[in-house]
């Protein structure tokens, strides 16, 4: 293989390594941002349930003081009655005993309503208090990765920036300005593989005699579907 042709292949593998760690670079901390927010996501669903039960609960104290005040007005009612002079007074005195009792009826009815839906509540809260830890730990773990990858990447970045930049020095200035605009143009692949008669990044198929140019690797040749340059992998054969 021609040594320019065998510089580039050169430059390809140092630069597409710098291209994956600058790209990891620039998404990280939309990941960061995205994990962070799945984590309140889930505190405020927790929190929200709490709120429910915690209103549920509170709605079935009132009711069981309810109760009591109706029951005490009840018997305070029926305390009285045989101090009553009058029949008319009486039968009064009645409707209102009887209005109380159904109206305890309907109070009583609700607490057991209250109560199941609390029980069920209070068991549904527990099971989502473990997946909530469970689930927050598991984003907790996500998180400190890629706080850690975030911390790591930089020093990676350079010694990649340093490696391509050592191979870049072995190209002519005009080959290497084609190659870079080729390799920001094509998400990072400016030289691809030709074996098997058919471009390794578009797939098209190459004529026989661009084959022939790729296999003697003594010239440049761009793919006819993506422009990009094409050389023989020894490593891929046939
Ligand atoms: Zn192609």
């Amino acid at each position: 293989m021609d040594p320019r042709l065998a510089n580039l292949v050169e430059l390809q593998k140092a630069m597409a390594v710098r291209h994956r760690l600058q790209k990891e670079k620039t998404e990280l901390p939309e990941r960061i941002k995205a994990v962070e927010q799945q984590l309140a996501q889930v505190g405020a669903t927790l929190q929200e349930a709490e709120a429910t039960f915690k209103e549920h609960e509170h709605r079935l104290r009132e009711k069981e003081a309810q109760l009591q005040d109706v029951q005490a007005k009840e018997n305070k009612i029926k305390g009285q009655l045989f101090q009553i002079k009058t029949n008319k007074e009486y039968q009064a005195a009645l409707q209102e005993v009887e209005n109380f009792k159904v109206k305890r009826g309907q109070v009583e009815e609700e607490i057991l309503i209250l109560l199941d839906t609390v029980e069920d509540e209070k068991r549904v809260l527990q099971e989502r208090r473990d997946e909530s830890k469970a689930h927050e730990s598991r984003l907790k773990m996500t998180l400190d990765g890629l706080q850690k990858r975030s911390a790591e990447i930089d020093a990676e970045l350079t010694v990649a920036a340093q490696g391509a930049d050592a191979v870049a020095k072995n190209v002519n200035p005009d080959l290497l300005a084609r190659f870079q605009r080729i390799f920001d143009a094509k998400d990072g692949v400016a030289l691809t593989p030709g074996n098997g008669d058919y471009c390794h990044s578009c797939q098209v198929h190459l004529t026989p005699h661009v084959v022939q140019v790729v296999k003697r690797g003594q010239d440049f040749v761009l793919c006819e579907g993506c422009s990009r340059f094409l050389y023989w992998d020894s490593e891929l054969g046939d």
